[in-house]
């Protein structure tokens, strides 16, 4: 893996990077890379969706809405505070059957996995919050979200907390007690943010 010395340098590999469909995955590049301007909290979800990739920015459809709102951040103050990452950066495709997009495969996730670990190292965040099972997954090592949406984890000398994902499609959010874990992080994560913007001692 190469260790990059500058984030600037990172991104513009990364915006070149077509790593996936040389190796014949069916992935539509470029990539979509949030904004960088010394954000001190890193978002890291799944994949960018077919509005993302449209628009070039991440979070844009209704997944990014939902986020938002349980964040209580609209567009412009989501990516102020977050440096915004994901497993996979590049459009994966519709599903070939039923509803939603593609999933990256694991190979796709493990090309993919040096840009996030390059960019942790790099902007060295104080908040790690983690969208949804994969996200956690790969960067935290939780197997299930049950056991971690609601808790805190040490990531290297960050916090992290897991957020489920926001589209809604897994249902998880639909048993009582999963609300009430969201609830709990949610809590967890405004707290964290509303640190962040306190001169640091
Ligand atoms: S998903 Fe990641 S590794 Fe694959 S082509 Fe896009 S940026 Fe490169």
């Amino acid at each position: 893996m190469r260790r990059y010395r500058s984030i600037a340098a990172l991104r513009r590999d990364n915006a070149a990077c077509v790593r996936c469909s040389d190796a014949g995955y069916p992935i539509a590049p470029p990539p979509v890379l949030g904004a960088v301007h010394g954000q001190r909290a890193f978002l890291f979800g799944l994949a960018p969706g077919a509005l993302e990739a449209a628009a070039g920015r991440p979070w844009r459809g209704r997944a990014g809405r939902a986020l938002r709102r349980w964040l209580r951040l609209d567009e412009e103050e989501l990516e102020r505070v977050f440096y915004c990452g994901s497993v996979t950066r590049c459009f994966p495709g519709r599903a070939a059957a039923g509803r939603g997009d593609r999933a990256a495969t694991a190979e796709e996730q493990r090309l993919c996995a040096s840009w996030a670990e390059e960019e942790l190292r790099l902007l060295r965040p104080a908040l790690v919050v983690t969208v949804g099972a994969v996200a956690a997954r790969r960067l935290l090592g939780v197997e299930r979200l049950a056991d971690a949406v609601g808790k805190s984890f040490a990531f290297g000398e960050a916090v992290a907390v897991p957020l489920p994902h926001p589209s809604g499609a897994s249902g998880w959010l639909n048993e009582p007690a999963n609300r009430a874990r969201l609830g709990k992080a949610l809590t967890h994560v405004r707290r964290e943010i509303a640190g962040l913007a306190e001169p640091e001692r």
